[in-house]
């Protein structure tokens, strides 16, 4: 399949007339062809146009025909068989090895929301029978979710596959039965054109309304706004900056009738080291955290970015340990320039901090875009006074915080933001304190592990990726996994229905084969 540089506007390939964009090779800092051609508010008014058109034909697609579309979708991926993985390696430094995954990431995910969509448990279909004879009367009730409308989906430079344009958010808004209209990321556009032809072609095999789906080429400031504040946009899915989503949650927030933002933004993902855990395995601890830390060059949104323990003896031999295994970690390419130039300001930044050491560092680097791995170390009463030491450094940059006792370790956790995710390295003697620690930690995470780390989020029905802010914009959703399907639904009650009108879901005789709640009891009937 040839990269042409165009937009996809439903089933037309439009040439934009507002400039041109190159994708960048980070490894060499050389651009890459061909020359995007970048659209305007036309191209977004034009896509967010069809998009609005095919909604209610689309969202009564059968559950089968949807789940068809998402797998069509699934195989025309692998269809692209190396070339994708070739051309996401290029625009994105990632290793080959890496993409390969994250496509099958993005597959399974497609695959997982298809299933989801046959399975119809997303629509929440409830009844609550007439009750004639009761004073008041009570009327027949029936409540089913439908899809929100047409979706914004802003794709995340870290996951070119599985956080973008087929990734997480469109999988999920198509299974909900919402068009989506994706602004290319311009880290990888030729990788997003590769994925977004691919989605158009399926629409047409599938036989969707064509504007289901549209990939627009632009700059945030630009074509990003107008998208968001188009009429016709009822939700935007986004993740990357924190900075980034702010500005998408204030369009949204001023429009004439103002949108939810699913934003997923900035997390420091804290790992609390439990004392007898510590003392029982410190240098095994010390030396998987740092694999964790450096994984793909630290450009994980779960990335251990903060590590908690009791100061003394134990988290001195973690400290060694840990510095010991940076020291062997080679300095990986970043995704972008801007990324690289944004991780070196943050680590130059946090080392200037008083009160905050620099404990180690990986292999220097030598390329460009290359980001040498850094430890930090710190005390409690520095880190609760320096309010900045929680700002996200975004790739492989941790700080070590030293507590003098547990009432320390608890002040810290309830000191921070909002979080992805929190870590607790715990033995059997720990459960004391872990117990002290998870009211908080539940008010902080969205997702909370034992003795494990946190980089790996597994796409599956009980997954969390989500949390308060700033982690992200909406502490009640998820973005992974396949509760994310419910940011792009709505409830709607249907009351005193004659049998003819009523929405195949809620009738009689459940023509669906849903279980249902009916009266207040989870059956299938
Ligand atoms: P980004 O700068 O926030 O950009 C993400 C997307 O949002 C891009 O398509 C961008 O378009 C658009 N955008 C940004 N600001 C906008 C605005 N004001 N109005 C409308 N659209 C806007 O993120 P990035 O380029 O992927 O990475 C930069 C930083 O984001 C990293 O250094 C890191 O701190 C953070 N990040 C965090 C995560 C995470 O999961 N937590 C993941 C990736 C990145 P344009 O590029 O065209 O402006």
């Amino acid at each position: 399949m040839n990269i042409t540089g165009e937009m996809l506007i439903g089933q037309s390939s439009v040439r934009g007339a507002e400039g041109t964009l190159r994708a960048i090779n980070p490894a060499t800092n050389e651009k890459i062809g061909p020359d995007f051609r970048v659209g305007g508010a036309a191209e977004v008014d034009r896509a967010c146009t069809l998009a609005q058109q095919a909604f209610d034909i689309y969202r009564e697609t059968t559950p089968q025909q949807r789940a068809e579309f998402l797998e069509e979708i699934a195989n025309g991926i692998l269809a692209l068989g190396p070339a994708l993985i070739e051309r996401a390696a290029q625009e994105s430094g990632l290793p080959t090895a890496r993409l390969e995954g994250e496509r099958g990431r993005t597959v399974g995910q497609l695959r997982l929301f298809a299933t989801v969509v046959r399975a119809g448990n997303h629509l929440s279909a409830t009844l609550d029978s007439a009750l004639p004879d009761r004073t008041p009367p009570r009327s027949d009730l029936r409540l089913r979710k439908i899809a929100i409308g047409p979706v914004a989906v802003f794709g995340a430079s870290n996951f070119p596959l599985a956080f973008s344009v087929a990734g997480g958010d469109t999988a999920a808004a198509f299974a909900a039965g919402c068009p989506v209209v994706v602004k290319t990321h311009n880290a990888h556009p030729g990788t997003s054109e590769l994925v977004g032809r691919v989605i158009q072609q399926a629409v047409a095999t599938c036989k969707m309304p064509e504007g289901v789906f549209s990939l627009i080429i632009g700059n945030g400031n630009e074509v990003g706004h107008a998208l968001v504040s188009h009429p016709a946009i009822k939700a935007v899915g986004f993740t990357g900056s924190r900075q980034g989503g702010l500005a998408l949650m204030r369009a949204a927030a001023q429009r004439r009738e103002p949108i939810p933002v699913y934003a997923e933004m900035s997390s420091i993902n804290p790992m609390f080291l439990l004392p007898h855990a510590l003392a029982a395995r410190a240098s095994q601890i010390g030396s998987a955290f740092v694999d964790s830390l450096t994984m793909g060059v630290g450009q994980f949104c779960t990335n251990p970015g903060l590590v908690i323990g009791l100061a003394g003896e134990h988290l001195s031999q973690f400290q060694e340990a840990a510095s010991h295994a940076l020291q062997a970690k080679a300095a990986g390419t970043m995704l972008t320039p801007g990324i690289h130039s944004a991780y070196v300001t943050g680590v130059e930044r946090m080392s200037a901090v008083a009160g905050v050491t620099t404990l180690g560092q990986g292999l220097p680097a030598g390329a460009p875009c290359a980001a040498q791995a850094t430890l930090f170390a710190t005390d409690a009463a520095t880190f609760l006074a320096t309010g900045q030491l929680e700002d996200e450094i975004f790739g492989p940059s941790s700080l070590i915080v030293a507590c003098q006792n547990e009432e320390e370790m608890r002040a810290v956790a309830e000191h921070l933001a909002g979080q992805l995710t929190a870590t607790l390295q715990l033995d059997n003697e720990d459960h004391a304190l872990a117990r002290k620690l998870l009211p908080t930690l539940e008010r902080k995470a969205g997702r909370i592990l034992v003795n494990g780390y946190p980089t790996g989020v597994e796409v599956s029905y009980a997954m969390v990726h989500g949390g308060p802010f700033p982690a992200t914009s909406d502490s009640r959703s998820t973005s992974v996994g396949a509760s994310a399907i419910d940011r792009f639904l709505r409830p709607v009650c249907y009351q005193d229905f004659p049998a003819d009108l009523l929405p195949t879901a809620v009738q009689d005789g459940n023509p669906l084969g849903l279980t249902r709640l009916m009266d207040g009891n989870l059956i299938k009937l």
